[in-house]
C-alpha cells in the first residue's frame, strides 16, 4: 500500500509542490487581532477574532517561495513587527495602533497530529510577517 493510499484525505497539500505530507508544516495566515496592555506589569494579551489560512507547505523552501508570492499580491513588504502599541504598516507604511482590531500577515511552524483524529496541532515557530493599518486591513486578501 502506497502511503497516499494509507493517509487517504487525512493529510496536508503543499500548495507550492503539491506533495501529499502531515508534519510539520508550514503556513500563512491572515489574522484579525488586537494587542490588550494592561497595567501593573501583566504581560498584553493578544485577542484574535479570525484567522484565514492562506497557504500550507510541506517545507521551508516552499513556505519562502509562498511567502514571496503571496506578499507580492498583497503589496505587502515584511517588516516583522513588534505588539505595539504602534507599529508601522507593511503596505503604506501609515500608523498602526495594535490596540484596535488591524490584519496581521503571520508565518507558522507547527506538528500536526493525525491519529487517532486530526485535532492536536502544536505550534513550534510563530513570526509576525506584518501588521496592517486601519485602512489597509479593510482590503479582502488577494486571491481568496
Ligand atoms: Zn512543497
Ligand atoms: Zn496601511
Amino acid at each position: 500500500m502506497s502511503q497516499t493510499e494509507k493517509w487517504g484525505d487525512a493529510c496536508f497539500y503543499c500548495d507550492e509542490c503539491g506533495v501529499q505530507f502531515r508534519t510539520p508544516f508550514y503556513t500563512i495566515s491572515s489574522q484579525k487581532e488586537r494587542t490588550e496592555f494592561y497595567d501593573g506589569g501583566r504581560l498584553p494579551e493578544i485577542a484574535v477574532s479570525r484567522s484565514e489560512s492562506v497557504a500550507t507547505c510541506c517545507s521551508y523552501q516552499c513556505l519562502e517561495k509562498q511567502r514571496e508570492k503571496i506578499l507580492a499580491a498583497e503589496n505587502i513588504r515584511p517588516n516583522y513587527p513588534g505588539i505595539g502599541p504602534t507599529e508601522s504598516c507593511g503596505r503604506c507604511g501609515g500608523e498602526v495602533i495594535t490596540e484596535q482590531f488591524h490584519r496581521t500577515w503571520v508565518e507558522e511552524v507547527a506538528e500536526c497530529q493525525w491519529e487517532p483524529d486530526l485535532g492536536n496541532i502544536r505550534p513550534i515557530e510563530v513570526t509576525t510577517l506584518a501588521v496592517l493599518c486601519a485602512e489597509c486591513s479593510l482590503t479582502p486578501i488577494a486571491n481568496k
